[in-house]
């Protein structure tokens, strides 16, 4: 198992929410012959299917990111957008960007006023998006058309990852690539006995939760288990007793977020496992957002559901980083957990 491998991969593709077909791409190929069977849903949700006992496992880990979208055009050649998903606009500032066109894809940079005109006012203030454009380089409307930029157009970061010291990384979309390396080296390692595994990448997350529902009430599974990062608190500003969640110390398993609680189940057969087999954990508690797990319970007569997560730090930037070692002891916790989960759901 090389997870930094698989990692690079995954951040290698764009799969901004509604524009996913890039992850999915890579996932059926890392997956194909390693899988029973693989195939997308209706929607473009990834499905890998492995073993055929009659305990079932859904596992999920969305394949979105966050990203912005054209919502104008001016006469003047500057471009406005709207955000997909979480973005945080203090970030956008000087960022250079891709624009997808029907055409393909366009550069763009998104600026301001320059700093020296700025009054004292603005330069105190944080930045809004409706403070901020898009320059392509063109000079009117007609230009920006010519390109193929149209209003609804997906723009994506093109921040590229780089290793940092250690068996650290930093990228955007760690959230959720990383959950996509850990399903996808689960499903390629695990050896299912008496247990059908249904590895899941889902679509639409960052807009709501929405892509794993589909699947969620479509597969008649017994339990789910989804797959994402947990915020890392390592780092100035975030004091121990707000997140003690830290990088290196293991997986998170999440045990309550702002809408979801692990079922009491999974809690002992995840901890159990991490116990047993020496794998460092951490355990999750937070009130900060939620993940697909909080739909496990909605789903039908309800399911039984599960976070397991890894820390990464600075999320929703384009700068996030995450430590190889948690990816890798993700893996073997989900792995060695599911080996043993047929004794604590008869
Ligand atoms: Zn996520």
């Amino acid at each position: 198992m090389n997870v930094g491998d698989t990692l690079k991969k995954f951040l290698s593709v764009h799969g901004i929410s509604g524009l996913e077909d890039n992850v999915a791409t890579l996932m059926k190929k890392e997956l194909k012959g390693k899988v029973k069977k693989i195939y997308e849903d209706k929607v473009g949700n990834v499905i890998s299917v492995k073993g055929s006992g009659k305990l079932k496992v859904l596992l999920t880990a969305h394949m979105d990111e966050v990203g912005l979208v054209v919502s104008d055009i001016g006469n003047d050649g500057f471009i406005r957008f709207a955000p997909v998903g979480g973005v945080d606009p203090k970030i956008l500032p000087s960022r250079q960007v891709k624009i997808h066109t029907e055409k393909g894809v366009v550069n763009g940079v998104i600026a301001t006023k320059t700093v020296h005109v700025q009054k004292k006012e603005e330069l105190e203030k944080a930045y809004e998006i409706k403070d901020l454009f898009i320059d392509v380089g063109a000079d009117d409307k007609k230009s920006v058309e010519k390109l193929g930029i149209n209003i609804g157009d997906f723009i994506e970061f093109s921040e590229k990852f780089i290793d940092l010291h250690g068996r650290r990384i930093s990228g955007r979309c760690l959230d959720n690539r990383v959950g996509c390396t850990v399903l996808t080296e689960v499903m390629k390692s695990i050896n299912p006995r008496n247990l059908t595994v249904y590895g899941v990448g889902t679509v639409q997350e960052e807009i709501g939760l929405k892509g794993a529902r589909g699947p969620m009430f479509g597969i008649d599974s017994d339990v789910i288990v989804s797959i994402d990062v947990e915020i890392s608190g390592d780092t100035p500003f975030l004091k121990d007793e707000h997140i003690p969640l830290k990088l290196d110390r293991g997986p998170v398993i999440g045990i309550r977020d702002s809408s979801y609680t692990i079922d009491k189940r999974l809690k002992k057969l995840f901890l159990d496992a991490a116990k047993k087999y020496k794998i460092p954990y951490q355990l999750g508690v937070s009130t900060a957002g939620t993940t697909e797990s909080t739909l496990a319970i909605l789903t039908k007569d309800g399911k039984p559901g599960a976070l397991i997560g890894v820390p990464v730090r600075y999320m929703h930037s384009t700068v996030e980083v995450v430590d190889l070692n948690d990816i890798e002891n993700t893996v073997k916790l989900v792995v060695k957990a599911l080996g043993n989960i047929n004794k604590y759901f008869r």
